[in-house]
């Protein structure tokens, strides 16, 4: 998406999580304790992916974005879909997404990344345009 900056990547942590994980350091019911809400917002406005669920390898993997903002007001915290995304980041200035990967199967979620999106973050690609835009 055009808009999107500072993205936070968590893939180091979730590795960290399934090494606990495997070394029974944490059990399953802590790893794979997705709520209801969790649950049904995967499965109403979640994107399947093509992985594999890292904990029982019987589904891919689904992935819900929420958002978060002041701008958003009632809207803030809601999971939307992907596609919903770049519309929204025309209409707010600036707002948080965070991409939760779930499993339907075993209920395995954990943070994907985090990044921001936003009209705050276009960029004129049209050099002439900026450069008059600066006189
Ligand atoms: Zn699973």
């Amino acid at each position: 998406m055009r808009t999107q900056r500072q993205v936070v990547d968590y893939s180091l942590q979730k590795r960290a999580t399934l090494r606990e994980l495997r070394t029974g350091r944490i059990g399953t019911y802590e790893a794979c304790d997705a709520s209801p809400y969790l649950m049904n917002a995967a499965r109403y406005h979640g994107e399947q992916t093509d992985q594999r669920c890292p904990v029982c390898s019987r589904e891919n993997l689904w992935h819900v974005h929420y958002i978060y903002g002041d701008e958003l007001k009632q809207s803030a915290g809601q999971a939307r879909r992907r596609a919903e995304l770049p519309v929204l980041a025309m209409t707010y200035r600036e707002f948080s997404v965070y991409v939760v990967e779930v499993c339907r199967g075993c209920g395995w979620n954990h943070l994907a990344e985090q990044f921001l999106l936003g009209r705050d973050g276009v960029t004129d690609p049209d050099p002439q345009h900026r450069r008059e835009a600066a006189e």
